[in-house]
Parts: C-alpha cells; structure tokens; sequence
C-alpha cells in the first residue's frame, strides 16, 4: 500500500516558477509540499540554465579580458591559460551551493519536499513516484490546491540527434571537457549568442546559423544591429538567412548542411561541436494531465486563464509550462502572484514590463516596448539616447560600447520602453523597469540625482536627452 499524506497546497516542479511558489505558500500558512524529480531544487535555470551559464559567461570573460586586454590597461599577466577542468569545476560548485540553498530555504520555511515524479491520479490527487536518489516509495498526496510548475524542455530539431557530446543541447554545451576548434550554432536567440559569447573568448571559430534576416529575436531592431555588429567585431560569423536541412556527426566531426534562405545556395559546415538552440518547449511528460482533461494548446503550453486557473480551478499553472516569455523571474513572479490569489483572491504580474538580459560583453537588455511594437501599435513616442563613449564611469572602465535608448510618450513624456547595450545593461535595466512600473515620465528619471561617475548616468542621460537635451554629449 502506498504512504499517504495531505497537503494544502501541492506544487509540481521545484523551478524558479515552483520553488518560489512553494516558499511564498508556507509563509503565508499554507501546509506546502513540491515535489521535485531531477534530485535537485532550482529547476533548469539553477542546473543547467541561468546560474551554470552566467558562470561560464563571467569567467571567460575574466580570460578574454586578462588574456588581451590586461596589457592596455598596465597590467602584465603572462602567459593566460585555461584549466577547463577547473573552468569547468567552478561552474558545479557554484550550482551545487545554489540548489543545496533552496533545499535549506525549504526547510527554514516548513515546505515539505518530495523527490520523485509527481502525476495526477485524481482531481485532488497527486501521486509522486520514485527517482534514483528520491523516495523509495510510492506516496499518495491529498491536495486541496495544485500548481503545475513543471517547466520547459529543450526543443528538437528535426532530424538531428542530439548525443550530447558533438551534437549538443544548452545542456550539453554547458559542461565541454575541452575547447572546440569550431563550434557551430543553430539558433541567433539569447542562450545561442551567449553560448557563442563562452567559446568565442576561449578561443573556438563560432558560427551562427540563424533562419530569420536578424539575430536577437524580439530585441528592438536597432539594438539587435547594434549587436551583431559587437559580436563580429569579437570574431562571431553570421550566417542570417540561412534554413539548416541537416547535420550529421562523422567521428569526431559534425557536418552541417545549409541553403540560403533568400537563394537558395546550399553548403556544409564542418564543425568539431554542433550547439542546437532553436529554443524550448513546455514540458508535461509524465504529469497524467489526460487522466483529468487538462488542455494543452498547439505549442503544448498547458492552458490556463488569467488567474493562473485551468479548467479545474483548484489546479493552476506557472512558468515555462505556460503562456509568455519562458523567463525565470517571470515564473517567479507568478510563483508569488499565484500563492496570493490562493490566499486572498488577488495577485498580479505585469506582463508588460518584464526585462530580458543577454549577458554577452557588451550585455543587451530591454523592458517595455520596443520601436518596432509602438510603430505596429501606432503609438506617438520619442526617443532619448546616450552612448556609453560620453559616460565617464564607462571610460575609467575602458568599457564604452554601446548605448542607452528610452522611449517616451511623445506627448505625456511617460516611459514606453528601455533599451540598453552596454557594459552591466542587465543591472542598468532595472532602473527603468522601476520608472515603467510607477509610471514615471522621462524628466521625473532626468531630475532623479544619480552618483558620479556611475554608468547609471548613462541612463538619466538618456531619459534628459528623451526630455529635452543631453548635458554630456
Ligand atoms: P523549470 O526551471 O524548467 O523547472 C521545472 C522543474 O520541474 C524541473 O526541475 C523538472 O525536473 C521538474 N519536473 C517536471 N516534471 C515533473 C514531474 N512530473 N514531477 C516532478 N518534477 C517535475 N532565464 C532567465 O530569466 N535568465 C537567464 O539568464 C536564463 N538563462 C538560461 C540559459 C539556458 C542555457 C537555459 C536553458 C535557460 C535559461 N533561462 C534563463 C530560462 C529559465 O531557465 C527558465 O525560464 C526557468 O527555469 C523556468 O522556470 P520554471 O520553474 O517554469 O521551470
């Protein structure tokens, strides 16, 4: 007979989406469970998305920049090498601390934790199954509420077998033993550029074969210019336009066939690694969502309503698995706004300010709209720019590509958008995410006093320059 036990809420998947969830519900007075299958907490983003790659993008950049640039700023450093093992070794321990601290956080706030496969065996029942590592024995949870938080996966390409090792996925390219001579990429999106960022400054000849005319995907259009330009003055080749029919591995090499999507040329690139990043899709496998009726749509995201809800009101869906951006501070944002509902009927996300980082050097990072959308929308705006080549802090740094753009409103002045490609765009981003969500024009950003000589200043330029005229360029 399988143990027993009840819950009032009962969340699937221990992601960002989850484990937030899971802490928010225990704090509020929730009797919480979660129930994770991987063997450790933190989802994709903490094993083998976000922290492992910020990681590798961090150190390798510390590489790039003492291996040539220590020299123009007076530093000699000798002969710079790579220890992959250690590179590779810093990267574990880091994901190691971070999913080891969630599971402290679980029991600092009482979150009763489940490793295994959790299913539905009824409408208030979940059933978790064991894992290597895991429970050893079946358990029976009675739920009065549930969360789906389960997450994404990796989507394939047709026709292309992943092993992992030449052919690789995000998760595959996070842990290489050694520095492919020419790393080919599928995918000009965010992770696919990030990838190439690591591997490019150790030194492989990096690729991108990237179906649409641009790279950057949703990026503003002038900002995805302004990168690719970056990325091939950094050694980055572009192949844009361009369909992929296949790939294969022969040995130790990867052929990959393409053609030219506008004419239609076909050839093959030999590469030592093939990173397929075409992008990630939702993951339901083994949830038994059938058994209740749970709809998914076209693209395989579960189906819910504006308050998280799926046809069973009691059971809600969060993150990847769902609608918008597959984002991690997106599914922790409704990992909060989701437990609030459960509590007292209210809780809120603002889709419409929800930043993106690309963290290559320099970083690219947007919240709000872009040009192109107010354009579609036939909204009036104006545009305040400043280029981190006139922002001192950017200089003492010797860090100055790149720019700040705001858009404003044309008539109210009230911010629309943020656009940043620069050195800590990621960071700089948010404070226009706050002026977005308290709705703050651009002079209320150019009046708001910011130290000196910060890159922050680059911003407040932007947002003057967007209001009347820049002081510093
Ligand atoms: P997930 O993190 O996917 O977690 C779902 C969890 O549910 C998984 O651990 C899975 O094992 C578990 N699970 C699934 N089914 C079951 C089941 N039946 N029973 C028990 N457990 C189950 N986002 C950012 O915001 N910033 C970044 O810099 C960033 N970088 C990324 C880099 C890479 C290489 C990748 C791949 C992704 C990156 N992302 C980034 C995206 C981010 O990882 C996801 O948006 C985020 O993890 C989604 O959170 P989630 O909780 O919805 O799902």
């Amino acid at each position: 007979l399988a143990k027993s036990a009840k819950h009032d809420v009962v969340i699937i998947g221990g992601g960002p989406g989850g484990y937030v969830a899971a802490i928010k519900a225990a704090q509020l007075g929730f009797n919480t469970a979660c129930i994770e299958k991987r063997g450790s907490l933190g989802g994709t983003c903490l094993n083998v998305g976000c922290i492992p790659s910020k990681a590798l993008l961090n150190n390798s950049h510390l590489y790039h920049e003492m291996k040539h640039d220590a020299d123009k700023r007076g530093i000699i450093v000798g002969d710079v090498k790579m220890d992959m093992d250690k590179f590779q070794g810093a990267k574990n321990k880091i994901v190691k601390e971070l999913t080891g601290g969630i599971e402290m956080l679980f029991k600092k706030n009482g979150v009763t934790y489940y490793k295994g496969n959790g299913s539905f065996e009824g409408e208030h029942q979940v059933k978790v199954s064991p894992v290597e590592n895991g429970v050893k024995e079946e358990v029976l949870i009675d739920a009065e509420n549930i969360i789906i938080a389960t997450g994404s996966e990796v989507t394939p390409f047709p026709g292309i077998t992943i092993d992992e090792e030449r052919i690789v996925s995000s998760t595959g390219i996070l842990s290489l033993k050694e520095v492919p001579k020419k790393l080919a990429i599928i995918g000009g999106g965010i992770i696919g550029l990030e990838m190439a960022s690591v591997y490019s400054r150790l030194g492989s000849e990096v690729t991108i074969i990237e179906f649409q005319p641009a790279i950057g995907a949703t990026m503003d259009e002038e900002v995805a210019k302004t990168t690719q330009k970056f990325l091939t003055k950094q050694g980055m080749k572009f192949k844009t336009s361009t369909k992929v029919l296949g790939a294969s591995r022969n040995g130790d090499k990867v052929s990959v066939e393409v053609e030219g999507v506008k004419n239609g040329k076909k050839e093959t690139l030999e590469a030592d690694v093939l990173l397929v990043a075409i992008g990630r899709r939702p993951y339901v496998q083994n949830l038994n969502l059938e058994k209740l009726g749970l709809d998914v749509d076209k693209r395989g995201r579960v189906v819910i309503d504006k308050e998280f809800n799926t046809k069973h009101p009691h059971i809600k869906a969060i993150g990847d698995v769902t609608f918008g951006p597959m984002l991690a501070h997106k599914a922790e944002e409704e990992g909060v706004a989701v437990v609030e509902m459960l509590k007292t009927g209210h809780g809120h996300v603002n889709y419409g300010n929800i930043p993106s980082v690309m963290y290559s050097h320099p970083e690219v990072a947007w919240v709000g709209k872009t040009e192109q959308e107010l354009k579609a929308e036939g909204i009036k705006y104006k545009v305040g720019k400043f280029p981190f080549m006139a922002n001192s802090r950017a200089k003492t740094n010797m860090d100055t590509e790149g720019f700040v753009k705001v858009l404003v409103d044309a008539e109210s002045e009230r911010i629309l958008g943020g656009h940043i490609v620069g050195p800590s765009a990621g960071e700089l981003i948010a404070e226009l995410g706050l002026a977005l969500e308290y709705g703050a024009s651009a002079e209320d950003v150019a009046r708001t006093c910011h130290a000196h000589p910060t890159l922050t200043e680059a911003v407040k330029e932007a947002a003057l320059a967007a209001h009347f005229k820049p002081i510093n360029f």
